[in-house]
């Protein structure tokens, strides 16, 4: 069956993208919540993050729960961050802008069934980058299963976005080295430190693998972009740059631990470049790169064929 022959009405395919979005969004919560806490993503189901008690499914609808309860939690009243929210959201909006934009390209004839794989693989790809943002936002960590994991997806999936192997396996090398050589070797040389992490280099690599160079190159440079534009503007509204609070309260309790002799925390304490406190200075400020990279990516994914008719026509 091909695209032409699915008589299925636009706004029944918009709610439906809509919808699907958002539900697999809340999944992403518990991705949030509980990958950089070592837990696991299926088991338990979902409790309550202040008081342990179960959550009855019924408040546990993306969106319309937590405007039912207003922010707070029905066991125990304890608030709710309007993250889970703007997750859920967000995962519906990408959702949608994905089947309107990436399906509407595809001729008539794709068949239902390609369609459905790009679809598929593009929202994959968005709500992994979703969750990686969100927990490098809190705790300046990059998780290897969503970086290499989407890595290896995108180099095995080149057909779906019409690139060939070539094109995909320069792409992520490029992104890859790009990133490392200059960022993170060179710029510990010159400084001392690094000025990226290898998370970052691994991040860029992702996007090669899925766009092959042009697509490492943008998420680079408007990455970059965009977080001098988020720091300018932090530093104007509030006169400084704060490292996350959850990266403070894991070096802290690292260094409990290595002092009371625990030999695996002085180590992490050593190699981590987290383990120190970050220097005094705008040019020392410790702000995660991560979730720039991420927005860079999707907006290549949604915008990307825009962007390519724009930079040649000037
Ligand atoms: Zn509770």
């Amino acid at each position: 069956m091909t695209l032409s022959q699915l008589e299925l009405p636009v706004w029944l395919a918009r709610v439906f993208a809509f919808v699907f979005g958002c539900l697999w969004a809340s999944f992403v919560n518990v991705v949030v919540y509980r990958v950089p806490r070592e837990m696991s993503v299926v088991r338990p189901a979902s409790h309550c993050p202040a008081c342990g008690a179960p959550v009855h499914p019924l408040d546990n609808l993306p969106v319309v729960s937590w405007i039912v309860l207003r922010g707070r939690a029905r066991c125990c009243g304890a608030r709710i961050s309007p993250r889970y929210v703007v997750v859920e959201l967000l995962g519906g909006a990408l959702s949608l802008a994905i089947a309107e934009v990436v399906l509407r390209a595809l001729p008539g004839d794709t068949t239902v069934l390609h369609a459905g794989s790009i679809f598929l693989a593009d929202f994959g790809l968005a709500m992994s980058l979703v969750a990686a943002a969100f927990i490098d936002a809190e705790h300046m960590f990059l998780p290897d299963a969503i970086t290499i994991g989407g890595t290896l997806f995108g180099l095995a999936t080149p057909g779906l976005r019409g690139l060939g192997w070539s094109d995909v396996v320069v792409g992520a090398a490029v992104g890859f080295v790009g990133v490392w050589l200059p960022f993170i070797v060179g710029y510990k040389a010159l400084r001392g430190r690094s000025g990226m992490g290898v998370g970052d280099a691994k991040l860029v690599m992702l996007a090669g693998a899925w766009y092959g160079w042009p697509g490492a190159a943008f998420a680079l440079f408007a990455g970059a972009a965009q977080a001098t534009v988020a720091a300018v503007v932090l530093l104007l509204v509030e006169g400084k740059i704060d490292e996350p609070e959850a990266v403070r309260a894991d070096r802290e309790a690292l260094r409990r631990a290595a002092e009371e002799g625990d030999a695996e925390a002085k180590q992490a304490l050593e190699e981590d470049p987290l383990g120190t406190a970050p220097a005094p200075g705008i040019m020392a400020a410790r702000m995660p790169f991560g979730p720039f990279l991420c927005l860079a990516i999707v907006e290549w994914m949604i915008a990307g064929e825009w962007v390519r008719d724009w930079l040649g026509a000037i």
